[in-house]
């Protein structure tokens, strides 16, 4: 009999909620269909495609594009297929077996299992009340040793933002290197995209699944000084994002006009959001705290999250429990409205 190793044996498969014919508040995906012009441009670029070529390994439409929209330098842009793919290629190439990596919890899931197939020694840093402590995550990085610190800002699921200063306090105090990953950044104000070639030690993560609005693409980018970024061109697989998605990703990325006025929706939707919280937690007090949120979603503290999270979704209302936390995703302004309805009529149930 075949025997899976020790790596394998433990994992599981990623579990989306399964919410069919549900509201979908539950993967932080954008709600807005694409505008019809980026929908226009699609079905050009995809009529035009070279099906029986190799896509460019570079993607340097698709990088292009990305540093335009974002003011950085292409050379520093490394595609990937979607930043999932970007989190596995660097615990592969830039720890070795054995080497500490460290993750401030809770956060993104993808990491501790990026970490389990590296056979990487995995240090968990704890928050206080959510928050990340800059002077912890220094002392614990040093004590252990870790090689690779990776946190999300802001942070999937608890929503907080770390202002820029204490992360480059971490990143110039460490001598790991810190993938610091702003999949959330496009909703919040404190990138250091701007400043990331002055650092050795730091690559930092975006992604066109959440404010771009376009999860399906599957479409990651790793931000870098050269050596880094290099390295990084080296390690990960020649074709790793398919033709299709570089010219989807450079359409919609050199249209930035457009992609922006999507943005204000999403922010507009999360504020009726959280105002809609506010409103239920004036009506049944003391029930459950909001954090500040700097993401397209609303992280929820509250006891008996998990019995909230299976009855909303018993009634149609698909959200996610992670991280000891209530997250939903901010949605159309009716999908908003329902769920707060089913939320306070919840609440209201459970005393
Ligand atoms: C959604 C998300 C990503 C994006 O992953 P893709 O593979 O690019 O879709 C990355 N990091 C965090 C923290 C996320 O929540």
């Amino acid at each position: 009999m075949f025997d899976l190793n020790e790596k394998l044996r433990g994992l599981a498969a990623y579990q989306p909620v399964e919410g069919a014919g549900c509201i979908r508040l539950d993967a932080n995906e954008s709600f807005l269909p694409l505008p019809k012009e980026i929908r226009a441009a699609f079905r050009q670029v995809l009529g035009d495609l070279e099906y029986s070529r190799y896509p460019d390994p570079a993607a340097r439409e698709l990088c292009g594009a990305f540093a335009r929209y974002y003011g950085v330098d292409p050379q520093s842009v490394v595609a990937g297929n979607g930043s999932d793919e970007l989190i596995s290629v660097i615990f592969q190439g830039f720890l070795m077996k054995g080497e500490a990596f460290a993750t401030v919890d809770p956060d993104f899931s993808m990491y501790a299992q990026a970490g389990a197939l590296a056979e990487a020694r995995h240090v968990s840093i704890g928050k206080k009340d959510y928050r990340i402590d800059p002077e912890e995550v220094i002392g614990a990085c040093r004590r252990e040793e870790v090689k690779l610190l990776i946190f999300s800002n802001p942070c999937n699921p608890t929503s907080l933002v770390l202002d820029r200063a204490a992360v480059r306090h971490i990143v110039r105090s460490v001598e790991a290197l810190v993938v610091l990953d702003e999949a959330y950044m496009d909703f919040s104000d404190q990138s250091l995209l701007g400043e990331v070639s002055e650092y050795g030690n730091l690559i930092i993560l975006r992604t066109c699944s959440k404010a771009i609005g376009m999860a399906a693409a599957r479409l990651g980018f790793a931000v870098a000084g050269p050596r880094l970024a290099e390295a990084l061109r080296a390690a990960k697989s020649p074709y790793n994002v398919n033709g299709m998605s570089q010219a989807l990703g450079a359409a919609a990325l050199s249209r930035g006009g457009l992609l922006r006025q999507a943005l204000a929706q999403v922010l507009a939707s999360r504020d009726q959001l959280l105002a809609g919280l506010r409103a239920v937690d004036q009506a049944l007090p003391g029930r459950f705290r909001v954090l500040p949120s700097g993401a397209n979603f609303a992280a929820l503290v509250l006891p008996q999250a998990r019995r909230v999270q299976e009855t909303l979704l018993e009634r149609g209302v698909a959200v996610r429990f992670t991280g000891g936390l209530l997250r939903v995703t901010c949605g159309r302004p009716e999908e908003n409205r329902r769920f707060l309805q089913e939320f306070q009529k919840i609440l209201e149930e459970l005393t």
